[in-house]
């Protein structure tokens, strides 16, 4: 008995599903996992955590993961041992920088990888091919966000805490479904809004629950947030209510500003977004008569044609109500996966090294090239999704891609899966084989992070630690050890031996974290960047000064991209987002029992109107087909949505993937595609 005890352990870790980072001791007996316990110490999340965090981990030990490298032979894959599998895969890299040089190879990394593993592959990009194309995928979500903030405060994170957010007298969430994609964030909305008399104002396509307990609930027309926003900064400007002290202490190019709101009226925004003027005013006074204000957004404002001015206007408008550097105030543009903070900020983008440092900066790269001993290129590399034009033209031969499934959750799939086959090599890593993986002419097995080291950063810019709970399955390994093996198969000689020394290497280059370390991350223990030397970090953002020379935050004048507009026969708009129980494509939750045994599968929102006009039921199985592609999917009757808008979850891997339907068309100035902007049309396959 008492040795069976002996193989009862706890372990600390830190959730793998959604941005809120929250952490818990894990149970596990041998590999099976036996309970998920929170911890009142736990910083971001207390004794909370959301069904995905408490029963989403046996895929872990689902019979899908792959536990050996798999090569490509003819139409099939086979197994094989690391040394074959890694051996291919330098010989083929070596050739390809030979022939055509070093950018025809891009690498994309992981928002569910460590920050560890984010740095080791763009500095396997940089550092040992002799290449910037290097991405994540919050080119797919929060890009957007992340540029509105660095024109505007200069950084692109949260500017404050979840727990400014919890305090704020006014939160506005503008398209985000938070209470099913950032379950324990909304929870604490939901008990100040109960509770202590915090107001909440919801702008969204989709009645959210959010939407039901708000104060304001409005239903702008699809891609038309930018103008209202403009409209109630207007009116406050008009009104002489913008905080005129904050304004000449703290930022610039207010003139400038001024006039380029000139064209939203009350009336022109009324027209535009149908909403009521008397509406608008009402938010505006809110806004005005509240103390602290704290903006919540997500990708119903960032995947658009014009996410980055929509989401540059929500900053516009705190920087004119003075909300930003004061506790309960300020920017929060909700990170998806648990990671993807993390994944940009350790320099997994074509133009940014770790902590945001710039690859065109002189002074920067020839820090990292005297660390490194190697010469980098100065013009940034493509982004995810420039790479895959690149290939269609025939310049980009070789992908090495971790822990992305980029052929369910780019859009426009049938022109990425067209790129994978054009390739003349490429690599997949990941635990499972996803549906990007059936294209790869080798699938390296990886290990989750139960399985390793490292750190994750949350939402709120939070480096938290995980721990390892079990031993890689089969021959499966951490995401670092794998690169490091490919790095110095080409010689790149890296003598990593835990991911502590990557963190170490890191924070002695990127100045955002150069008091960062094991040591002060130990358990339950975190930081929020940026953190400096002596450990002190930064909970709330710009409170004396922005990152920016003179100190100060600039407005940054918008205008209004209107959205895409299809042929009149693809009457149905489809908006979509998540499910609680499910995340993203799913590849981990459908392998989790604890959860497919509550949602098998995804389903079609329907308004009772269209339910109506086309006579559908719950269940009647619908094909929708938009000039991309189609999906097949049943009816669910809701007023949720209304009129002609439909709402399909993402989290679909077969025949109701929504990127089937989506297009290649993409934010103007970040490429993020604008998955929120599709139309199809709709027939009856087969009644209820
Ligand atoms: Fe995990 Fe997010 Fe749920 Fe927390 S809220 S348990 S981080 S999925």
């Amino acid at each position: 008995a008492a040795m069976r005890e002996d193989r009862i352990k706890k372990t600390k870790t830190v959730c793998t599903y959604c941005g809120v980072g929250c952490s818990f001791d894990v149970w596990t007996k041998d590999r099976k996992i036996l309970k998920v316990e929170p911890q009142v110490e736990a910083p971001a999340n207390g004794i909370s955590t959301c069904v995905k965090g408490k029963f989403g981990w046996d895929y872990v030990n689902s019979e899908e993961r792959l536990t050996k490298p798999l090569i490509r032979e003819g139409d099939s894959f086979r197994e094989a041992e690391w040394e074959e599998a890694l051996e291919l895969i330098t010989r083929k890299f070596t050739e390809t920088k030979k022939e055509y040089g070093p950018d025809a190879l891009a690498f994309i990394s992981s928002s569910k990888c460590t920050n560890e593993e984010s740095y080791l592959m763009q500095k396997l990009a940089r550092g040992v091919i002799g290449t910037n194309n290097v991405d994540n995928c919050s080119r797919y979500c929060q890009t957007p966000a992340t540029l509105g903030l660095f024109r505007t405060v200069g950084y692109g994170g949260d500017s404050g805490s979840i727990t400014d957010i919890e305090m704020a007298e006014l939160v506005i969430i503008i398209g985000s479904n938070t209470s099913e994609s950032h379950p324990v964030l909304a929870t604490r909305v939901k008990r100040s809004h109960k509770l202590k008399g915090q107001k909440l104002i919801v702008a969204d396509l989709r009645k959210n629950e959010m939407a039901d307990r708000s104060d304001i609930f409005i239903q702008p027309s699809p891609g038309s947030d930018i103008v209202w926003l403009s409209a109630v900064t207007k009116y406050i400007v008009d009104q002489g209510w913008a905080d005129e002290s904050f304004l000449n202490n703290r930022v610039n190019g207010l003139d400038d500003y001024i006039k380029s709101l000139e064209p939203f009226t009350l009336e022109y925004a009324e027209e535009a977004t149908g909403i009521k003027k008397d509406v608008l005013i009402k938010i505006a006074e809110d806004i005005s008569n509240s103390n602290t204000v704290s903006v919540l957004w997500a990708m119903g404002v960032t995947q658009h044609l014009g996410g980055s001015d929509t989401s540059t206007a929500i900053s516009n408008l705190l920087l004119i109500t003075g909300n930003y550097g004061k506790p309960g105030a300020g920017s929060y543009p909700l990170r998806g996966h648990n990671n993807v903070q993390g994944a940009s900020d350790f320099g997994s983008m074509p133009d940014r090294f770790p902590g945001y440092e710039k690859v065109t900066d002189d002074e920067v790269r020839s820090k990292y090239e005297k660390n490194w001993g190697v010469t980098i290129p100065k013009e940034p590399g493509l982004n995810n999704h420039e790479m895959i034009s690149a290939v269609h033209e025939g310049n980009l031969k070789v992908m090495y891609l971790k822990g992305e499934d980029m052929g369910l959750v780019d859009s426009n799939i049938n022109y990425v899966h067209e790129a994978f086959e054009k390739l003349d090599f490429f690599v997949v890593q990941d635990i499972f084989l996803s549906k990007t993986a059936e294209f790869a002419d080798v699938v390296l097995p990886a290990a989750p992070s139960l399985e390793k080291e490292g750190t994750f950063t949350n939402t709120e810019r939070r480096v938290q630690r995980l721990y390892q709970a079990l031993e890689p399955l089969g021959d499966s390994k951490p995401d670092w050890e794998i690169i490091m093996e490919v790095a110095n198969r080409l010689n790149a000689g890296w003598s990593y031996s835990h991911p502590s020394e990557i963190m170490a290497e890191a924070a002695s280059l990127a100045p955002l974290y150069s008091g960062v370390s094991y040591e002060r991350l130990e358990g339950y223990k975190s930081l929020q960047w940026p953190v400096a030397k002596d450990g002190t970090d930064s909970p709330l953002l710009f409170i004396d000064k922005f990152p920016f020379p003179d100190g100060k935050a600039r407005l940054f004048p918008v205008k209004w991209t209107k959205p895409l507009e299809f042929d009149e026969e693809y009457d149905i708009h489809v908006n979509n987002g998540r499910l609680l129980e499910h995340f993203h494509e799913g590849n981990m939750t459908y392998k989790s029992k604890g959860i497919t045994s509550k949602i098998p599968n995804v389903f079609l929102e329907v308004s009772p109107e269209l339910a109506s006009e086309r006579g559908l039921e719950d269940g009647t199985l619908v094909r929708l087909t938009s000039p991309f592609g189609n999906v097949k999917v049943e009816c669910l009757i809701t007023d949720r949505v209304r009129g002609k808008e439909v709402y399909l979850p993402m989290n679909d891997t077969g025949e109701g993937a929504i990127n089937y339907l989506t297009s290649s068309h993409a934010d103007k100035d970040t490429d993020t595609p604008a998955y929120k902007e599709v139309s199809a049309k709709m027939e009856i396959l087969r009644a209820k």
